[in-house]
């Protein structure tokens, strides 16, 4: 019988097909005392278990190849280490299960990996992997991490996290259904990027059997569970109706009195770029350097990698601006190399423009790639810093921009409040502003982007983030500078409008969002963007501040 759950839409369109879970960290094995007459089987249990997991691993990496072989060719190797395994002999020998021993053995074995200086403490996830996906075996429950299927399926998990995503398989994942996360989180900003559906926020989705078929709408954020063949044809209808309009939509961003509004994609690397020609990107608003960074946490990539991947980025935009973000490690995108492992709140601690600070040849290096993958090239290259609290902080990003001789302007991100509230003392030392707004919601309302019971909070139509968004486009303004959105509120074909309205200068989303974008901008003037940004702030929540807007641009 079909049954309707519901979230929080986060990306457009309907997905329709079975579940699978993303397998969740392995829970301790309990320590219990097998007989002694079962400790040949139980070595025999272990060491198969290791072998086909050494094997598993090996033959993704020949799937893989490249980095990523040569990282899972490792592990392979760590499972197979012969003083692991003597180790869970000898466990087993004096009574533990088969997972318990494999289990502790590990774990000495990462104590020794941690204390033995950067390198080795780096391999420490990957060895805690390999542990996983014996002990997951062992136990009979799914693979952690991304699930292994040939077929087309909608993703559940607790939330996603930026290093999971490099391993997804995007023509595989027809959309995801998250339990935490809010319309900021990664799960979303990911769901946008490939241009998947995608639904947040449902506590009840972990409980869905895998194999279950729902149709999932992320735009209404429903989720239908087992759905009748009335509920699937009236969603595919739908949905190809709105594709088609979309379809005719195309041109420059632009009010329907004609003032322009840059339409620019959010993007993580070369491989986003050919979404973001197709769907008319006039450019790149947000460029996250830090997926290139993520590939391997323990090391930065090195000056000639970085290049490559910048040349690749600036090449396809000829005469358009490319707006680069220098890394932003730390919080919810940790770098061993670079974010501090005992932060008691690492969304308050060194993140952002504030490790680049504390770890200044990284940002040297990164702005000297920069600067060579520009060099002759005719894209109007733009770089920004994350996390810019205040005009000392602008001053000193610009200090570094101007030292590696970049080419093209360096600007700010408005992603805390401070920065909002002194927009004209910060752009006294930068050429530009853009607004992240899922960190300024994030610091508005003391709402971790991450956490699925705060979403209420990460709801970029609160009136106190519409305020921010204002002071610093008037600032700009005031100081005939640019200021533009590149957080995920820009993706919101009404909130667009209301930006508009309050003198956001140009628009930056994933590539997906653009079409929804692009033709609800042309179908209201800018005069009605502004009154619509008006009535919004008028309001006392994000509820109303919607339907304020609403009720204005649909001439009510
Ligand atoms: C933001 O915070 O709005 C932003 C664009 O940066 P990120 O989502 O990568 O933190
Ligand atoms: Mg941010």
């Amino acid at each position: 019988m079909e049954t309707t759950l519901r979230g929080v839409g986060v990306s457009h369109g309907v997905a329709i097909g079975e579940v699978r879970h993303m397998g969740t960290a392995v829970l301790e094995p309990p320590a219990r005392q097998v007989p002694a007459q079962d400790a040949g089987s139980e070595q025999a249990r272990a060491r198969q278990a290791v072998e086909a997991v050494a094997a598993d691993l090996t033959a993704r990496g020949n799937l893989a190849g490249g980095d990523a072989q040569a990282v899972l060719e490792a592990q392979a190797m760590m499972a197979l280490d012969p003083e692991l395994m003597s180790d869970v002999e000898r466990r087993v020998a004096v009574g533990s299960t088969a997972e318990r021993a494999v289990y502790d053995a590990f774990a000495s074995y990462r104590a020794l990996l941690a204390g033995a200086g950067e390198y080795l403490a780096g391999r420490v996830a990957d060895l805690d992997d390999v542990r996983n996906r014996i002990v997951a075996r062992l136990l009979g429950v799914p693979m952690p991490g991304v699930p292994d299927s040939d077929e087309p399926y909608v993703l559940i998990a607790r939330d996603l996290a930026p290093a999971d995503t490099a391993l997804l398989d995007p023509t595989l994942v027809l959309g995801f259904v998250t339990e935490e996360g809010g319309p900021t989180s990664h799960s979303a900003i990911l769901a946008r990027a490939l241009g998947v559906p995608a639904v947040v926020a449902l506590p009840g989705a972990g409980e869905l059997a895998e194999g279950t078929v729902v149709a999932v709408d992320g735009s209404s954020g429903e989720v239908f569970v087992s759905p009748g063949a009335r509920r699937r044809a009236e969603l595919e209808a739908a949905a190809a109706e709105r594709k088609a309009a979309l379809a005719a939509s195309h041109g420059p961003g632009a009010t329907s009195d004609g003032h322009t509004v840059p339409l620019l994609a959010n993007i993580g690397g070369p491989s986003d770029v050919p979404a973001a020609v197709e769907a008319g990107a006039e450019g790149v608003g947000l460029f996250r350097t830090e997926f290139l960074f993520l590939d391997d946490s323990r090391r930065p990539p090195s000056e000639s990698e970085q290049v490559e991947a910048y040349r690749s980025v600036l090449e396809a935009f000829p005469g358009r601006r490319v707006v680069v973000r220098v890394l932003d490690a730390g919080a919810d995108k940790p770098l061993s190399f670079l974010t501090p492992g005992d932060e008691p709140n690492p969304a308050l601690g060194v993140r952002g423009l504030r490790s680049l600070l504390e770890h200044p040849e990284v940002l040297r290096t990164q702005l000297s790639a920069l600067a060579t993958a520009a060099a002759g090239l005719p894209v109007h290259l733009q770089v920004m810093a994350p996390m810019v609290a205040d005009r000392a902080d602008a001053r000193a990003f610009a200090d570094a921009c101007r030292a590696a001789g970049l080419p093209g302007t360096f600007g700010a991100m408005v992603e805390i409040p401070s920065a909002a509230l002194r927009a004209r003392s910060v752009l006294r030392e930068v050429e530009f502003l853009s607004l992240g707004t899922n960190d300024l919601a994030q610091y508005t309302f003391a709402a971790d982007r991450q956490v699925g019971a705060v979403a209420r909070w990460q709801d970029p139509w609160q009136p106190a983030l519409l305020d921010l968004v204002a002071f610093a486009a008037e600032a700009a303004r005031a100081e005939g500078k640019s200021c533009g959105v590149c957080g995920e509120a820009a993706a919101d074909p009404l909130l667009a409008c209301v930006l508009t309205g309050l003198g956001v200068t140009s628009l930056s989303m994933g590539a997906a969002s653009i079409p929804y974008v692009r033709s609800t901008l042309a179908k209201h003037t800018l005069a009605q963007c502004e009154r619509a940004g008006a009535a919004a702030r008028a309001t006392d929540s994000a509820q109303e501040a919607r339907q304020a807007a609403q009720g204005v641009l649909s001439g009510e």
